[in-house]
């Protein structure tokens, strides 16, 4: 199919062209990725724009079960969903652990609803650039809400955080009153903590947990781009359908607030910033990795070591041999 008839279908919804679209982004290939390329600026022209709202969470906190009942409830108020993954697990060994469409199974039946399992890739430079395209993509297509989901370790929240106008938190309630060891850098990306699994015996529970991380997000330092009361901690059951249309509420609340005071418009400035520095970190870093190259670094590493050539003039001259592009 030719890049102007996919990028029709995509626009009119065609789920199978937003697939294979996806497809397309995520293939190495430089064949596949100047089409990637040339598709994604037929389809930016259009400007169509989701929510975009990032969701992170240790395994086993909820989140495929909370994206299937929030999903289902955004379909049925007529939205249309998105679901992709950033999943470093898959970074890094080839096996997925998050977007198994199995795992969201009545969401997936959704006409409203596209749910697109994380990729193998093989560094998290090209999952991040692969999510990327993928929420372009989705918003081309006409998606209301993306929803990124990835699990909470590494690298990867920042990666969705970079991607996302809103970023959720999902946390299981605490045994104790201990705060369950959640990195600061990950309270202070997040929006909203959601306190999942409020319900029988563990609502207790979830409401001290709750208690807990609305008194430490009261500490942390106030951004600008929050309205009094957010950074906020609710609590929700997933399972039981408990609290969720709040949870959308004071999302759409902050998402309404933050476009009216120009933060919404700021952050995917800098975002597109951040996006071109990683870029072009990429490109240099795998141009640097091919095997000319190394073998090129080699030989003036030996003449470093044996005192032939300074180490500056040898970056320097490591650095003009290399062709670099993006890829
Ligand atoms: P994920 O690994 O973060 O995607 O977590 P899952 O959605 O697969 O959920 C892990 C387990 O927690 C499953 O057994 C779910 O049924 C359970 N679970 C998820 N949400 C809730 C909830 O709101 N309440 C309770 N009690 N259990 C939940």
């Amino acid at each position: 199919m030719d890049i102007a008839e996919l990028s029709t279908k995509i626009l009119s919804s065609d789920r199978r062209a937003l697939a294979r679209a996806i497809t397309l982004v995520e293939s190495g290939r430089a064949d596949h990725r100047a089409r990637a390329t040339e598709l994604l600026d037929l389809l930016a022209r259009h400007k169509r724009q989701a929510l975009r709202i990032g969701l992170s969470g240790t395994p086993g906190v909820g989140k495929s079960t909370f994206i299937e009942s929030f999903g289902l409830m955004l379909t049925a108020q007529g939205l249309r969903v998105a679901v992709l993954a950033v999943d470093p697990s898959s970074a890094r060994s080839g096996g997925s652990i998050l977007g198994d469409k199995t795992r969201m199974e009545r969401l997936s039946r959704d006409p409203n609803a596209f749910i697109r399992p994380s990729p193998s890739q093989t560094n998290l430079g090209g999952v991040a650039r692969r999510s990327r395209e993928a929420v372009a993509l989705c918003e081309a297509a006409g998606y209301d809400v993306v929803l990124i989901e990835t699990v909470g370790v590494g690298q990867s929240e920042t990666v969705v955080s970079e991607i996302s106008d809103l970023f959720l938190l999902l946390l299981a309630p605490a045994g104790g009153d201990e705060l369950q060891g959640v990195k600061r850098g990950i309270m202070e990306i997040a929006d909203v903590i959601l306190v999942n699994k409020a319900d029988g015996e563990l609502k207790s529970a979830a409401s001290r947990t709750c208690a807990d991380y609305s008194g430490a997000l009261r500490l942390l330092r106030k951004r600008p781009q929050d309205p009094a009361g957010f950074p906020k901690a609710l609590m929700v059951s997933a399972l039981e359908d408990q609290g969720l249309s709040i949870a959308w509420d004071e999302l759409q609340q902050l998402d309404a607030w933050r476009r009216e005071h120009g933060h919404w418009q700021q952050r995917r400035a800098e975002q597109a910033q951040y996006w071109f520095h990683e870029e072009l970190r990429q490109a240099v870093l795998s141009q640097l990795s091919t095997a000319e190259a190394q073998s090129e670094i080699n030989q003036l590493a030996l003449q470093v070591a044996s005192g032939e050539v300074s180490s500056v003039k040898a970056a320097g001259l490591a650095l003009a041999c290399l062709k670099i592009t993006t890829g």
